[in-house]
């Protein structure tokens, strides 16, 4: 597996990471923005940001996926 991390930078393709649901349970309560969505890959409930939504409109190369397919970086 060839996994690069590092900043992104507009135009780049990658993953990007929405945290699991079961790892931060109230994470709306700290982040006004997030709100509960499921991972395309596997279906397993994660948060969304306005940031993350920014990027998943405006750059189509960037796959949004929960942080364990983040992790073993899954081919969308
Ligand atoms: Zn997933």
């Amino acid at each position: 597996m060839d996994i690069k991390i590092g900043p992104h930078k507009k135009g780049d393709a990658g993953i990007l990471c929405m945290p699991l649901v079961s790892n931060l349970p109230d994470a709306d309560k700290k982040h006004s923005d997030w709100r509960k969505t499921t991972c395309p890959a596997c279906d397993t409930e994660c948060w969304v940001s306005n940031a993350h939504q920014k990027i998943i409109e405006s750059e189509p190369k960037v796959k949004a996926v929960c942080t364990m397919c983040a992790l073993k970086g899954i081919k969308l």
